[in-house]
């Protein structure tokens, strides 16, 4: 495999990232799970996340679970997709935690649970509106919270959590907040204890952190996009908080070589039809512009829109699979084939680049030594 496309990872940028989202939490009385199923799951991440105050590992995905165990992650390991039946016997032989939506995924859970002689510990999901995973009725979140305090030997109930801004893009209010903390008064009252753990949500959760608003007894967060991508616009966007500036969007970085530079008609010429994706488009004719184009694509990088250019003046046009067009009519460096050309990321743009088989990755650590 050649060099480019490189995704290059700088673990300075990544744990003082995770640090001040720590230090946060931390004065709010919240603890954090350091998300990494954005990054596929490298280890590297995570001993960065676990170096820099995160109490868990999380992931959507059992194999990048199972990695961070086997490649030394020590705090425990939470799956955040709740998970299928058939995957139990594994993840139980993976991590101890877990969140969960369905009455008979957890009784497979204990059971399974334990067979193999161990507890593991589940945080229920309250849908609250943002209708992806959860128990929608608090009368069934109260019902399978009794069931597994008083029939489940092998199962934990450490708490409740909730998940807003993926699917309905429900904003975690405070109102959202106080309504979690709300059901899981009403299942302590039930079940006669405290619960351990009331977990507010990802990223967009700590817009209430910000606005001192979160309600004291939320003391659990799950966090992954704002620590890795930092302040981008996309992030901006759907958090509209400045607090974020201060986290660096440098943590990833792609680079991609420029394969062909020339002065090009920014119209197409002929009959249109679609593009390689099957789509209709529409140009705006600009008279001849130069152009370069990069040995990246969709394949890579999903679409234009996740890849941001470093360099000022440069453009992102278009691309299809394997091509990406830039346009650098405007940018003053001069930029000759062989080039290698910079951008940040959006969180799709990591999701997609981390896990192309077609990039390389590049681990940077001054910590260590390592400089790019
Ligand atoms: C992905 C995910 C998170 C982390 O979300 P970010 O927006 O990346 O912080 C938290 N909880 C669950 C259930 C998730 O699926």
């Amino acid at each position: 495999m050649g060099k480019y496309p490189r995704l290059t990872v700088d673990h300075n940028e990544l744990r003082s990232n995770m640090k001040q989202i720590v230090d946060w939490c931390k004065d709010a009385g919240i603890e954090v799970a350091g998300v990494i199923k954005a990054t596929t799951g490298m280890v590297s991440v995570a001993l960065d996340y676990e170096s820099s105050g995160a109490k868990w590992i999380a992931s959507s995905r059992l194999e990048q679970l199972r990695r961070a165990k086997d490649e030394g992650v020590k705090i425990p390991l939470m799956m955040i997709r709740v998970p299928m039946i058939s995957e139990i016997p594994e993840m139980i032989t993976i991590c101890d935690w877990s969140l969960q939506s369905e009455f008979s995924t957890i009784k497979a859970l204990n059971e399974e649970a334990s067979n193999a002689g161990k507890i593991h510990s589940v945080i229920l999901m309250a849908d609250l509106g943002d209708l992806r995973e959860g128990f929608f009725e608090i009368e069934e979140l109260v019902d399978v919270s009794k069931y597994i305090e008083e029939k489940c030997d092998a199962v934990h109930l450490a708490g409740i959590g909730t998940n807003l801004g993926c699917y309905g893009s429900v904003v975690p209010t405070k109102e959202k907040m106080q309504q979690l903390v709300d059901y899981a008064e009403t299942i302590e009252s039930a079940i006669g204890r405290r619960l351990e753990i009331i977990s507010g949500g990802a990223t967009s959760s700590l817009m209430p952190v910000f606005d001192g608003v979160m309600p004291e007894r939320i003391n659990h967060l799950r966090i992954g996009a704002v620590a890795m991508c930092g302040p981008m616009e996309d992030l901006k966007q759907n958090y509209g908080r400045d607090e974020v500036d201060v986290l660096s969007g440098d943590g990833f970085i792609l680079e991609a070589e420029v394969i062909e530079v020339k002065t090009k008609p920014s119209h197409p010429i002929g009959e249109l039809g679609v593009d390689a994706f099957g789509k209709k488009r529409k140009y705006k004719d600009r008279g001849m512009r130069q152009r370069a184009l990069l040995a990246v694509g969709r394949q890579d990088h999903g679409d234009i829109d996740n890849i941001i250019p470093i360099a000022e003046g440069v453009e992102v046009i278009g691309a299809s699979g394997d091509h990406t067009i830039l346009d650098i009519e405007d940018c003053r460096d001069i930029i000759r084939v062989g080039d290698v050309m910079k951008f940040r990321l959006s969180y799709s743009g990591l999701l997609y680049l981390s896990s192309s088989e077609n990039v390389s990755v590049n681990e940077v650590d001054r910590l260590y030594g390592i400089k790019i």
